[in-house]
């Protein structure tokens, strides 16, 4: 089958223009699936070839059949799982890149800290009941969309009294709070070749929290108290480059995530990736969560990141790469090494 008979198709949120534009770069056509009344940065790009709309991400599934008829191949992000759910997507039929089997050990808590831990890295401690806390702790609900409602405690007390203005908040983590700076960091690995590279890394910019310390500590006691307690809903992306003497430890980082997937279930992880790290003063890397596809953090990058142009010398955002990779899959007629 000629290359050009594929598409490449995703839901119209997240990273949907770079993984778009990306495969058009590559010579794919396009299709955009949109919820009603949010096509127009899709037209305003003119990234997609053709875009379905649907009133509820839950239609998706009936799109299905047309999608397998015109050979699209979907590409998944945050959005795309969270509105779909694991379930759910482990259950289509349209050809998929990434490994399905994977979803579940980066849903499940417990998996997941249990994938990084036995990849060797760095964790924030995790306290089981509030009656342990003995230092900074940051109180993360389950399933919250941009951690909308996360709060600090810094003991029992303080976290009896936090937890009451979520009465139904039933699903919780109280994980340590790590001080120093936030390093998202963007992997690609190949199934194809079992390399891996670093695409690029971004700071976030999440509100309120980082406002906070644009007034001083006296304005800041004169606001109500749920002004004031830092919440972490995210914004938006901003670009970052390492201090180079970090890079091979972080290279090492992200092939030990793979050996690791390795174990846990077959082929691993492959594609896009990032480990979301917080570097200390100590400059110790802790790792505080894994996501195992294209992240928004990569949009800063649609023209590539300093890292990619390094390495293609040419644009090369992760989602175009993602395009490249299932290009050079169809070439080598291993399409089944990328599709989950
Ligand atoms: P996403 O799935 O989009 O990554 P989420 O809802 O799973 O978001 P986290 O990424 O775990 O939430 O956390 C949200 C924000 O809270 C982070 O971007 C970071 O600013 C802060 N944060 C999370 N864990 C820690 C930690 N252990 N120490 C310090 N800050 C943290």
């Amino acid at each position: 089958m000629a290359l050009l008979d594929y598409k490449i198709a995703t839901i119209g949120s997240h990273s949907a223009l770079q993984i778009l534009k990306g495969a058009k770069d590559e010579g794919f056509s396009t299709i955009v699936i949109c919820i009603k009344g949010r096509e127009k940065p899709y037209k305003m790009y003119n990234v997609a070839d053709e875009i379905i709309t649907i009133k509820d991400y839950n239609e998706f599934p009936k799109i299905q059949d047309t999608l397998l008829k015109k050979k699209a191949i979907i590409i998944p992000h945050a959005s795309f799982i969270t509105y779909m759910g694991h379930a759910d997507v482990e259950k289509f039929n349209v050809p998929y890149y990434g490994n399905k089997k994977i979803l579940k050990y980066e849903e499940d808590r417990d998996l997941e800290r249990k994938w990084l831990k036995n990849s060797g890295l760095t964790l924030p401690k995790i306290f089981k009941s509030p009656k342990d806390i003995d230092r900074s702790v940051i109180v993360k609900f389950h399933g919250a969309k941009g951690g909308k409602g996360y709060f600090i405690a810094k003991n029992e007390r303080d976290f009896n009294k936090k937890i009451k203005f979520h009465p139904n908040e039933k699903n919780y983590v109280i994980q340590e709070y790590i001080l120093g700076v936030h390093m998202y960091i963007h992997y690609f690995h190949s199934s194809l070749t079992n390399e891996i590279e670093i695409m690029g890394f971004d700071k976030r910019y999440e509100s309120n929290v980082d406002s906070l310390g644009r007034i001083s500590s006296r304005d800041q006691l004169a606001l109500p108290a749920e002004k004031v307690d830092p919440s972490y809903v995210i914004v938006g992306n901003m670009p970052l480059v390492v201090r180079e003497s970090y890079l091979p430890r972080i290279i090492e980082m992200g092939e030990n995530v793979v050996k690791q997937s390795k174990k846990m279930v077959p082929r691993g992880l492959f594609g896009p990736f990032c480990l979301e790290t917080v570097m200390t003063p100590e400059e110790e890397i802790s790792v505080f969560e894994i996501s195992a596809r294209i992240v928004a953090g990569t949009n800063p990058y649609t023209h590539g990141s300093p890292y990619t142009w390094l390495k293609y010398d040419k644009p090369m955002s992760t989602g175009r790469r993602i395009a490249l990779e299932i290009k050079n899959a169809i070439r080598k007629n291993q399409l089944n090494k990328v599709l989950g």
